[in-house]
């Protein structure tokens, strides 16, 4: 396989085959995100990623998913989208699900129609971040778009087929903004109603905007505890009508797995008794990204 750069996949597509369609991220100006920093946005050639299918073709039969990376595979033009995704039909056929990364401006560029077009090849699942639900949060993370836009483009997703995944960052509004940031991002998620939400605990990236800030004392980073509150404000505010909500991501300090909305009391009364000190935290040493 022909990549560029570092590869990034959600942790659900580990075992997927990961086809790199671009380079680095279109957007690559959010304050916390380190992913990208060395990578320039390019689509890459159609040969090369042609050549890479023809490559899985041989060497992973057994796997079953394939992820697009990298950045936002989604901003690819429909017409390079397609012949890849047709070809990845035609060379894969044990493929039952392609998953890619999606941001707003990526969705916006598509019609609802061409969405569809998209799923019914095999496009099955889009990973977003919302990051945050809360728009003076999104401003100051530089995330490109408000949360009414971020909610708009999602519902558009979820209109086309598209199973979701929607990231939320505990602690990114920093301690003052903590309550009004779990408040609204429960709220966004409640309007999404996605299929799958991931909630990392933020870990600082040095040479990110965000590291700086902190370095400067104008960010200060939440400890274990407040994430816990804040997740646990979130998860009180967070009605989906059938979905899972993860906290379990390395990053996380209690890793929780609730189906929402049959487990919701029993998982926020969990989050008490780990508030109440009985039940241990993830140690700051094992924690990752
Ligand atoms: S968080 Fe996503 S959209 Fe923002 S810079 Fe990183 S990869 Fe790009």
């Amino acid at each position: 396989m022909h990549y560029q750069g570092n590869i990034f996949r959600p942790p659900s597509e580990a075992n997927s085959i990961l086809l790199q369609v671009t380079t680095g991220c279109s957007h690559n100006t959010c304050t916390f995100c380190g992913m990208y920093k060395q990578s320039r946005f390019t689509i890459k050639d159609d040969a090369t990623i042609m050549a890479d299918i023809e490559f899985a073709a041989h060497h992973c039969r057994r796997q079953h998913r394939l992820f697009l990376c990298d950045g936002d595979a989604l901003i690819l033009p429909q017409k390079r989208l397609l012949p890849i995704l047709e070809a990845i039909r035609g060379k894969l056929p044990w493929v039952t699900r392609v998953g890619t990364y999606a941001n707003a401006r990526s969705i916006a560029l598509k019609t609802v129609g061409e969405l569809e077009q998209l799923r019914d090849l095999g496009l099955k699942i889009a990973y977003m971040g919302l990051e945050s639900g809360d728009d003076e949060v999104l401003t100051s993370i530089n995330k490109g778009s408000e949360s009414a836009r971020i909610i708009e483009m999602a519902k558009k997703l979820r209109a086309a087929g598209i199973k979701l995944s929607i990231t939320v960052i505990l602690g990114i509004a920093g301690i003052e903004g903590s309550h009004r940031h779990a408040e609204q991002s429960g709220r966004a998620l409640t309007e999404i109603d996605p299929e799958y939400v991931g909630a990392l605990s933020l870990m600082l990236v040095p040479e990110t905007e965000l590291y700086r800030r902190w370095e400067q004392g104008r960010f200060v980073l939440p400890g274990p505890r407040e994430m816990l509150s804040e997740l646990q404000i979130m998860i009180r505010h967070t009605d989906l009508t059938r979905g899972l909500f993860h906290a379990n991501h390395a990053s996380n300090y209690l890793p929780i797995k609730a189906r929402l909305p049959k487990d919701k009391a029993a998982t926020l009364a969990l989050i008490d008794r780990a508030l109440a000190g009985e039940i241990d935290l993830r140690p700051e040493y094992l924690r990752g990204l």
